[in-house]
């Protein structure tokens, strides 16, 4: 029997990963289980898995977690602090599947205690950069790729050298609007944008995979997970989302690996690893059914964010968490409708231009570059 924490358990990672663990449910026992302000659900979730502790980031929703937790044993704890602690329980294995750079801190943690991390929270990755992997290397801790792409990297990588590898190539779907006009673009909706052709995912990377930031944030989180250099790393548009990425090697060999659209896939490759599990999909990769798997250059003109992400790796130091902090103040003003689609990609070259910090050098120093970035990002988007 293992133990498991879940950082953002009422999310769509979260959710698809407790239905894994709901059909083993012998072999796991479950530590934390965290969500944001949706109590009624995070203690449904406790209750049914007996978890140890319960916890919202929200700290005004601390009282209605305790009155739906009452009479049981599942401890209810809230806010910022209480998510870095419960972070920090031992555990066998902890998901990061909080959205955005509000995960960084319990995932920090989480690393610090040296056991296994499934890494979805690609957001705390791109801002920390080498902090975060300064402290893997430090504590010793598997960090395991949850995202589809790297994951798919990983079990590429699986045996072989990173010296040997010639390209590293992410697909990407290409998201709803890989056909619409930079015209189009600009009347895009929250709606639209949030319904993907392929996934089923929360609203924040609804909307990146639509901007292709998405792609950019991968591009760096790549770069921090696969040392092998940035002018080894590509993206290339692949809209049927079945080739999950691939590694060619020096050789003229290139391994993919492809897998129907579910995110259960890649969870499962972390779950078990370094063994598997069974899967609702095992055999569900009906490659004549599926036809044809077409491939395109990405198109930077109609979608800059990978440029604007390639350009931030290259820099370093503090500006991806720049352009992620910028995107993500971006993206919640494309949600509420106050901007439009295109904005968003403007907005955030328009903050990289105006903030350029020194590169940071501890998780405090990362939270502030993070936060000054946030600023900015609202004082433009506010007409400043
Ligand atoms: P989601 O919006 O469905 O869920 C997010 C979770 O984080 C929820 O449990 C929510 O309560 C919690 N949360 C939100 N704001 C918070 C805050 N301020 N403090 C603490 N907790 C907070 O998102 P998702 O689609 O599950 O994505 C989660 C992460 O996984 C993201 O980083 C995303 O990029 C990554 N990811 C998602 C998918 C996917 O298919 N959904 C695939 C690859 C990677
Ligand atoms: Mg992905």
């Amino acid at each position: 029997m293992r133990s498991i924490s879940i950082l953002g358990a009422t999310g769509s990672i979260g959710s698809s990963t407790l239905d894994l663990i709901r059909r083993e449910r012998d072999q796991w026992r479950v530590v934390a289980l965290t969500a944001n302000g949706n109590v009624t659900e995070l203690a449904k979730l406790a209750r049914e898995f007996g978890a140890e502790v319960a916890v919202c980031a929200d700290a005004s929703r601390l009282e209605a977690l305790r009155a739906a937790l009452a009479g049981s044993s599942i401890a209810a704890a809230a806010g910022e602090g209480a998510l870095v602690e419960a972070a920090s329980r031992p555990a066998d294995m902890t998901v990061a599947a909080i959205v955005g750079c509000a995960g960084l801190a319990p995932t920090m943690a989480a690393i610090a205690h040296g056991r296994t991390v499934a890494l979805a929270n690609k957001e705390a990755l791109v801002s920390a950069g080498e902090v975060m992997t300064a402290l893997v290397t430090k504590h010793g801790t598997t960090l395991l790729p949850m995202d589809s792409e790297h994951n798919a990297i990983f079990q590429c990588l699986a045996g072989n050298s990173h010296k040997d590898v010639r390209w590293i190539t992410l697909t990407a779907s290409g998201g709803p609007f890989r056909d619409w006009s930079l015209e189009q673009l600009g009347g895009a909706t929250a709606a639209q944008a949030v319904k993907h052709p392929n996934w089923d995912m929360g609203a924040k990377i609804s909307v990146d995979s639509a901007t292709m930031f998405n792609k950019g944030l991968e591009f760096i989180e790549a770069y921090h997970l696969f040392p092998v250099g940035l002018e080894r790393l590509r993206i290339i548009v692949h809209p049927q989302s079945i080739v999950h990425s691939m590694v060619e090697y020096r050789d003229g060999s290139t391994l993919a690996q492809l897998g129907p659209s579910d995110m259960r896939v890649p969870i499962a490759s972390c779950l078990a690893h370094p063994a598997r599990m069974d899967t609702p999909l095992s055999d569900q990769l009906d490659l004549a059914a599926i036809g044809e798997l077409t491939f395109r250059a990405p198109d930077e003109v109609r979608f800059p964010a990978t440029r604007l992400a390639r350009e931030a790796a290259r820099s370093g130091g503090g500006i991806p968490a720049v352009l992620n902090a910028a995107n993500e103040v971006a993206v919640a003003a494309f949600l509420a409708g106050q901007i439009g689609f295109t904005r968003i990609a403007a907005a955030v070259e328009e903050v990289l231009c105006r903030y350029a910090p020194q590169a940071p050098a501890a998780l405090d120093e990362v939270l502030a570059v993070d936060g000054e970035a946030r600023a900015v990002a609202h004082a433009l988007l506010a007409g400043g």
